[in-house]
């Protein structure tokens, strides 16, 4: 699983003090070019639509309105504890739907061929409390080019609370990291909330590099999802219940959401299954080309037709990560032909035999890095 011997505290040094450097991969194999080839043909001779396909603006609209009738029958209509509380859970059920539908195939360019609907669609992430301009950096650019790969890949990282890679530092702490990484998991939205995005903000940097303040839109958008996001959150609930309820409301909405957001996404990367490679000492290169790096840091799940509708095709992440731009609508297609294709090529492709097994997986996974603290 480790592709080079870099020590760890060259990797921290390095993305603490750099400026970000951009790596290069591996000399393309060919596979990406006959893998994108036959997708491609797979589109033409099956009619299938890239983007704006009809199935997600019925998505967005289900989703949408969906959150809308929770949130009013949350804050105007219940009456009872039990309601309250499993209306808070679907609630951050509906928004991480929204993320993993809506604003993620917006914030990838994948919803439309309009510039501005995928704008519009990725700003869906302003009503989870989420930044989508920070989001773009963090997850689409750094996660998508770099996945798995320490110091580039922002996703894993939960600073010194944890340690998800071999090349991250070790501590004490970390030996009992896979019983309490789920309530980080659970909290992280509140982090985001109060602390990340604002953070950013004002410091103009990201995870430690310098990334610039939003500005004309992107700042309208960042003002302005701020605004609404927190009146949703408590300047609303505030004028009809105590203090106390709207926090204990707002605390089982963040943590549903958190706990599926994380749990969906771990299953991709932070897995036995996985790889994390580094670049080579001498040439600073990633010795994989990219569609194989992005293959061998990537595992998919099995899920059925419902649980895919809902998770946004993030089931099918190898998909995703190999043609991003491409409506997650048409993964299960694609996946068959690039199944095929590794076969072929002899790139293992890799899936997760159950959801369970996936769980357990990344349970193991970080026991083991709690467990080494030696290269
Ligand atoms: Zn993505």
């Amino acid at each position: 699983m480790i592709n080079n011997q870099q020590t760890t505290q060259q990797v921290i040094e390095n993305s603490a003090k750099e400026p970000m450097k951009m790596l290069k991969f591996g000399k393309s194999s060919g596979f990406q070019m006959e893998l994108t080839r036959r997708v491609n043909e797979l589109i033409q001779t099956t009619g299938l639509r890239e983007r704006d396909c009809p199935q997600m603006y019925i998505k967005a609209v289900i989703l949408l309105l969906s959150f809308l009738i929770v949130y009013v029958s949350l804050v105007f209509l219940a009456k009872t504890w039990w309601v309250v509380l499993s209306l808070s859970i679907l609630l951050g059920l509906v928004m991480a739907g929204i993320g993993f539908n809506i604003q993620h195939d917006g914030s990838h360019s994948a919803y439309s061929s309009y510039p501005w609907v995928n704008k519009l669609m990725a700003a869906t992430l302003e009503l989870i409390g989420f930044s989508s301009y920070y989001w773009l950096w963090g997850h689409t650019v750094l996660h998508h080019k770099y996945v798995n790969i320490t110091g580039y890949d922002t996703d894993f990282d939960f600073g010194i609370l944890t340690r998800k890679t071999p090349f991250q530092s070790w501590f004490a702490h970390h030996r009992w990291q896979h019983y309490y990484i789920w309530f980080l998991y659970g909290i992280d939205p509140i982090h985001w909330h109060f602390v990340s995005d604002f953070e950013s903000f004002f410091t103009e940097k990201f995870y430690e590099r310098h990334y610039p303040r939003p500005k004309g839109v992107n700042l309208t958008i960042f003002l302005l999802g701020k605004t609404i996001f927190f009146t949703l959150a408590f300047g609303i609930p505030l004028m009809f219940h105590s203090l106390w309820t709207v926090l204990a409301c707002y605390l089982i909405t963040s943590f549903t959401l958190g706990i599926v957001l994380n749990v969906v996404f771990l299953y991709a990367h932070e897995v036995e299954e996985a790889t994390f490679p580094m670049p080579l000492k001498d040439t600073g290169m990633i010795e994989n080309d990219w569609a194989i790096h992005q293959i061998e840091t990537t595992v998919n799940f099995p899920c059925n037709p419902v649980l895919t509708w809902f998770l946004g095709g993030l089931n099918y992440q190898i998909e995703h990560h190999l043609f991003p731009n491409i409506c997650h609508v048409n993964y299960p297609a694609i996946s068959k032909v690039v199944e095929e294709t590794c076969q072929e090529f002899g790139v293992k492709y890799k899936k997760h035999q159950s959801i369970w097994g996936g769980l357990k997986s990344h349970f193991r996974w970080m026991r083991q890095m709690g467990m080494v603290h030696t290269m």
